[in-house]
């Protein structure tokens, strides 16, 4: 059971707002700027304290993050920490990205999304309609000494998602394995039979390497021989 919302006493505006989406709203639900301000009515800044609970890792997503979501809307996606808890609060946020390091990382990765390789702008599908926003997301990295590491990588706004208002086509699909040559077809119609492609073990060590952040791609092409790193 939370503790209520509604308890001024206790509580600063920060951790209501994080009983108040967890009470009110509740995970996947969207909500308005007007709701989240009718709530809160004595509380100035009411919108930086809830996006002050980003740094305890809760997910509250806008429209820049999310393009299926207006201008004064915002989606609750995933709680973060207990706030409420004692000592939660206090335990160290993490630190705001700086422009200089979110402007490193975003030349260390050349500008593409590293999920799924997008450039920022492209657009998504042949409609042209959504383009890509690129973003800095922070990625934990199991590295070679067996320590847990937090990178930073590219990642575009799709992706951070998770691929939500992704419009599949069917019938466009269709047509264009229909187009595919017999063999094609042939090979296409095994991996729908199996459920998967089955995929050899340098593509998906490619496609691992690919998603991996700069720093890590760095270890790997060490790893190789031919690192840019060596050459600094
Ligand atoms: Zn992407």
């Amino acid at each position: 059971m939370l503790p209520s919302w509604q308890d001024k006493e206790r509580y600063g505006s920060m951790i209501r707002a994080a009983l108040w989406l967890e009470a009110e709203v509740g995970e996947g639900a969207v909500f308005t700027k007007a709701r989240l301000r009718e709530a809160f009515p004595d509380v100035a800044q009411i919108d930086r304290r809830l996006r002050d609970l980003r740094d305890y890792g809760w997910q509250i997503d806008t429209s820049r993050e999310d393009p299926s979501l207006k201008q004064e809307e915002q989606r609750y996606v995933k709680m973060g920490a207990p706030v409420w808890l004692p000592g939660q609060a206090k335990a160290k946020p993490k630190a705001a990205l700086t422009a200089a390091q979110r402007t490193r990382v975003l030349v260390a990765d050349s500008f593409l999304c590293r999920s799924c390789g997008i450039a920022a702008g492209d657009p998504y599908g042949e409609d042209g309609i959504a383009r890509a926003q690129l973003d800095v997301a922070r990625r934990e990295v199991l590295l070679p000494n067996g320590t847990v590491e937090v990178q930073l990588v590219t990642e575009c706004n799709r992706c951070r998602v998770g691929g939500r208002g992704r419009k599949a086509d069917v019938n466009e699909m269709i047509s264009k394995l229909k187009a595919l040559s017999p063999l094609e077809q042939d090979i296409f119609a095994g991996w729908v039979k199996a459920d998967r492609r089955k995929r050899n073990q340098l593509e998906q060590l490619w496609g691992s390497y690919r998603t991996l952040p700069a720093e890590s791609r760095d270890l790997i092409k060490q790893a190789m021989g031919n690192s840019d790193a060596n050459q600094k």
